[in-house]
């Protein structure tokens, strides 16, 4: 492995989900549902296999695909975007990010991440040769905030790009407009560019909106917006992702993907078309379901003695394992499977400076209820 990527050997989600099927652990690590996605979407993908529609899509997407993209951003948001320069299909957000960031960040500029972070972003960065600087978010009564003074102060001359990431993955935060608004402001004013990763748009709770950070003013020209089809119809086996923004900046990460994956699967395309536009409905009954599940385990793990915290949005909640006399939250998740029969994932592998997190660890309510009851049922037996 070349020394830029050793610090990445293997996710965490790989080694808690291999743990979890070694100990037949209820998974409540790995963000993936266990229930699929509208039924009609997963007819379509299957008659677009019967079709024949088994070759090289083109490049950055069908059209068909593209546009319905484009079309549920602007009746959305009011998100004006061409989709044939403005759109691009990738292979999951996960492509995305990595093409945004290897196709407009040189080689020794620094890219500025919010902490905990996505693991992707940290090993993107590293291969594009650009260096990391990461912010914490900052603990706000029993949930976090973005710190924007931390943030303001961590950009220098060579910082090209800040990465956002709302709702966010693992702590469940949601940005409010004024956290929106200073990322902005900042961006504006250091004339940065910024990749908002946006793959949990969809699933923010008790009667919130998410909004996007490309909406705002000065946003629109800057900023690359990823998100997904696997977290919004529960596909994440479907690695259907797009970016967003400007055609200068989708020219850049055009030029990357079309190199890392050439095109994304061609009978999904037709499926996620489809329920973008037809779909709606499900993806609010969805949220709806999820939310209900988040208190389930949230409730859950409270009962069970720990230390629960807020979540606004995504599949995730964190939980504080003190009262159970650990502070080492990877130790505690490499053992949780044999222990008890649970697998979670711990939020020190999003950081780079564990001391803060150590004792933070993520649990998915992406589930089946009887899943999550089981899981919890488990959990009690710590106590
Ligand atoms: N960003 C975040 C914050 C995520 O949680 C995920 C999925 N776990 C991704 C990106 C990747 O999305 P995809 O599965 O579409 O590649
Ligand atoms: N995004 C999901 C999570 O955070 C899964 C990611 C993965 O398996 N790479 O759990």
């Amino acid at each position: 492995t070349v020394r830029r990527l050793r610090p990445f050997a293997s996710t965490i989600f790989a080694e808690m989900t291999a743990l979890a099927v070694t100990h037949d652990a209820v998974n409540l690590g790995q963000g993936f549902p266990d229930t699929d996605g509208p039924r009609a979407m997963l007819d379509v993908a299957r008659q677009a296999i019967a079709d024949g529609v088994n070759q090289y899509p083109p490049g950055p997407g069908t059209p068909e695909l593209r546009r319905a993209i484009a079309a549920d951003r602007a009746a959305r948001y009011g998100l004006e975007h061409d989709p044939d320069t403005e759109v691009l299909v990738t292979v999951g957000a996960t492509e995305a990010i990595s093409a945004a960031i290897l196709g407009l960040v040189e080689p020794g500029d620094e890219v500025l991440l919010t902490e905990p972070y996505y693991d992707s972003y940290a090993a993107s960065v590293a291969l594009a040769g650009a260096s990391r600087r990461t912010v914490p978010l900052a603990r706000a009564g029993s949930g976090f905030v973005l710190d924007v003074d931390a943030l303001r102060a961590a950009v220098t001359e060579r910082t090209r790009m800040l990465v956002v990431n709302t709702p966010h993955n693992p702590t469940g935060t949601v940005y409010d407009d004024a956290a929106l608004a200073a990322v902005a402001a900042l961006a504006c004013e250091r004339d940065l560019l910024v990749l908002s990763d946006e793959v949990y748009e969809h699933l923010v709770f008790d009667g919130r909106r998410h909004r996007p950070l490309a909406s705002l003013p000065g946003m629109a020209e800057r900023t690359v917006t990823v998100s997904s089809a696997a977290k919004t119809f529960n596909v994440t086996g479907w690695k259907i992702g797009w970016a967003l923004g400007p055609r200068e900046l989708i020219d850049g990460v055009r030029a990357a993907k079309q190199f890392m994956s050439f095109v994304a699967g061609a009978p999904f395309q037709p499926a996620v078309a489809y329920a973008l536009t037809h779909e709606q409905p499900w993806i609010a009954a969805q949220r709806d379901d999820l939310q209900r599940r988040r208190d389930l385990l949230s409730g859950a793990l409270a009962d069970a003695g720990f230390g629960v915290l807020d979540s606004a949005g995504t599949y995730f909640v964190c939980a504080d394992i003190t009262p159970f006399g650990a502070t080492d939250g990877v130790a505690f998740c490499r053992t949780l499977p044999e222990r008890i029969g649970v697998a979670a994932v711990p939020v020190s592998a999003f950081v780079d400076d564990p001391q803060q997190w150590n004792h933070l660890v993520r649990f998915a309510f992406c589930k089946r209820d009887d899943v999550l009851l089981e899981g919890v049922r488990r959990l009690r037996s710590l106590r």
